[in-house]
């Protein structure tokens, strides 16, 4: 597959609700040939003319913090080997934690092109300071809603000049 686009991040930052924006009504494929995979949603997307296909990741792990960071871990490396651009979701609205930090270590040793994509950031009002963020070292930042679908524009303008 070409213009593979991977939304990682730790749970309950709103991946889902942006994938789900951006496959719209198209139906999202389940990919469950294997443990590894069982967990990735995999739609198709389209932004200014340019297909490309979206993976959400993490839907469906249950179990303690541990079965959590190694299945995130998975994921995000996952990403790295065969995704061409890496979509890295925090929330505003919780602020950096942890976990953040080890998804941001993992994608570090990438190469391709990574955002840092700062969800809930609803309104003008509830922004809450987005600096601590760039402690991550990623430096291609978005602020966006997920919810509302504000930011998301500027996103994919930039997702799809990876193309
Ligand atoms: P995931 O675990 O990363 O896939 O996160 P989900 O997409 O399941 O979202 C987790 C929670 O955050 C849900 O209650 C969503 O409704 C909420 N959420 C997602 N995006 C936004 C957003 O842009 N703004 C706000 N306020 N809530 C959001
Ligand atoms: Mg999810």
């Amino acid at each position: 597959m070409s213009n593979l686009v991977a939304i990682v991040g730790r749970p309950n930052v709103g991946k889902s609700t942006f994938f789900n924006r951006l496959i719209q009504k198209r139906q999202a494929i389940v990919d469950d040939t294997s443990g590894v995979t069982r967990d990735r949603h995999y739609g198709k997307s389209e932004w200014v003319g340019k297909e490309f296909t979206v993976i959400d990741t993490g839907g469906y792990v249950v179990g303690s913090d541990d079965t959590f960071e190694e299945e995130i871990r998975k994921q995000v490396e996952l990403a790295i080997d065969e995704a061409n651009v890496i979509l890295f979701v925090v929330d505003n609205q919780a602020g950096l934690t942890d976990m953040d930090k080890e998804v941001g270590n993992l994608l570090r040793r990438t190469k391709k092109p990574t955002f840092l994509v700062v969800n809930k950031v609803d309104t003008n009002k509830n922004i809450h300071d987005t600096y601590e963020f760039y402690n991550l070292g990623i430096e291609k930042m978005h602020t966006i809603s997920a919810m509302t679908g504000s930011g998301t524009g500027e996103l994919l303008d930039d997702v799809v000049d990876c193309f």
